[in-house]
């Protein structure tokens, strides 16, 4: 046994094998709500996505892409020429920052397409393991968890992890699920996570995990 998977709840592996079904039943089509056509918008969108919802980002990027439609536009802007089109969106400045540089290392290391490579998209400005997870995942069908707030904090209530890093999440559930469930798994977590197992309040009367979920940390 790792020592991570020592240090997984009691009973984890019963609770995912529970967890994975009640998914499936409500979220049978889970997938990002981020819009994207390509692998460029998709990482776009994704780094504009941290710290704020997919709404708002859906509602800037129409635009954006209509300026910079692919890395080698991008590459030319400079970040005052992206902010006010992304200015709706928290923490803008900096991501704004962040796509200028990303799109000129696309254009200067990549020949302006997105690799599909793990290492090379958390090496980009503004991406890290949640932006790589979440790129390749749904760029080009890579195998990955994407922990980001709402899947950390549903592994924690639904005690299939004790961790608080999200790599360190994000490892836990790889011990836990199928391979071939990590991208379904994620984005039904982050569904349930905003639709009934919310931050404040969550709906556990409700919810169909209530039998078997041990609620931790829900007061
Ligand atoms: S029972 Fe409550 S804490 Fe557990 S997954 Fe459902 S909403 Fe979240």
């Amino acid at each position: 046994m790792t020592k991570q998977a020592a240090q997984r709840p009691r009973g984890a592996q019963v609770r995912a094998a529970q967890v994975l079904p009640a998914l499936h039943t409500l979220y049978p089509d889970a997938k990002t709500e981020l819009a994207f056509r390509n692998p460029f918008e998709l990482l776009v969108a994704t780094v504009l996505s941290a710290q704020a919802t997919d709404v708002s980002v859906n509602a800037a990027t129409p635009a954006l892409f209509a300026a910079y439609p692919d890395a080698h536009a991008m590459s030319l802007a400079q970040p005052e020429d992206l902010e006010p089109l992304i200015r709706r969106i928290g923490l803008y400045r900096g991501k704004a920052k962040n796509l200028a540089a990303l799109a000129r290392l696309l254009v200067e290391r990549h020949g302006g397409e997105v690799p599909n490579d793990f290492d090379a998209v958390v090496a980009l400005p503004g991406a890290g393991r949640k932006t790589a997870n979440v790129v390749l995942s749904n760029a080009y069908g890579y195998p990955a968890i994407a922990v980001d707030t709402h899947v950390g904090r549903l592994s924690r209530r639904l005690a299939l992890s004790v961790q608080t890093n999200p790599d360190k999440v994000e490892a836990d559930l790889q011990t836990l699920f199928p391979r071939d469930r990590w991208v379904f798994l994620h984005h039904a977590l982050i569904l349930h996570g905003r639709r009934v197992c919310m931050a404040r309040r969550p709906l556990c009367g409700a919810c169909v995990m209530n039998t078997f979920c041990p609620k931790v940390g829900v007061e």
